[in-house]
């Protein structure tokens, strides 16, 4: 898309990503695409492509580029996939996903936040993001099972609910762990069985409902 940003979008992609282990040409690509300042509210557009994370209203935030990245890396997305997501926050990731892989399913339980993904991602054009009000601890069990899925919220455990939704030989990314630092969980489900890996540190934001934290 051409906008006025096209040249620090790609200046953030050669500095911020592709030294620090980003390495998959299509995440690359859509990290280039996606405009992220149309996620943020107008005063912080200048501030959109930074190397950090946004405020995106009711205590929430979109990740630093780096981290969305790195979660939509991890995946392995090849266009074919369903992709369910939960925290849609700004649409921002969903937007992302939706470049690589066939269909996003996002799960948001804060209504005005819900409202204004959508409404970006009309403007965008992206018709193949599904979006959803619930609480996404539980899932979307009417799409399941799921090639892919995402939790860009924190929570204490793995919800049971999402690990039934991911389909065999599926990847979940998913920050695990205390409500002020947690650790990527990289789960893979092999013939049935759960296979989790450890990557690195991150600080989310509360995976709040059933499987998640109490409020
Ligand atoms: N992926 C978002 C970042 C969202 S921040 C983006 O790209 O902008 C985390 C989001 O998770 C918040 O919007 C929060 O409201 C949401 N959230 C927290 N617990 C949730 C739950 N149980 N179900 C759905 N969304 C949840």
């Amino acid at each position: 898309m051409t906008d006025g940003f096209v040249t620090v979008r790609e200046r953030m992609v050669q500095e911020q990503l592709q030294p620090r282990g980003i390495m998959d040409v299509r995440v690359l690509q859509a990290m280039a695409e996606v405009p992220r300042h149309l996620f943020v509210e107008d005063a912080l557009r200048a501030q959109a492509y930074g190397d950090h994370p946004l405020p995106i209203g009711g205590d929430q935030t979109i990740s630093q580029p780096l981290v969305v990245a790195a979660m939509t890396q991890a995946l392995q997305l090849t266009g074919t996939e369903k992709v369910l997501e939960i925290g849609t926050g700004s649409g921002y990731q969903a937007s992302v996903l939706s470049r690589l892989c066939e269909k996003v399913y996002t799960v948001e339980r804060i209504n005005s936040l819900l409202a204004g993904a959508r409404k970006v991602f009309d403007t965008l054009h992206y018709y193949n993001i599904l979006s959803r009000l619930d609480d996404g601890t539980m899932g979307w069990q009417e799409y399941a099972p799921y090639d892919a899925i995402i939790v860009t919220a924190g929570g204490p455990e793995i919800p049971q609910p999402l690990v039934d939704q991911l389909a065999d030989n599926g990847r979940m990314v998913i920050p695990v762990g205390e409500r002020e630092v947690q650790e990527l969980h990289f789960v893979k489900k092999i013939d049935g069985e759960v296979e989790v890996e450890k990557m690195e540190s991150v600080r989310f934001v509360s995976l709040i409902g059933e499987h998640g934290w109490n409020g």
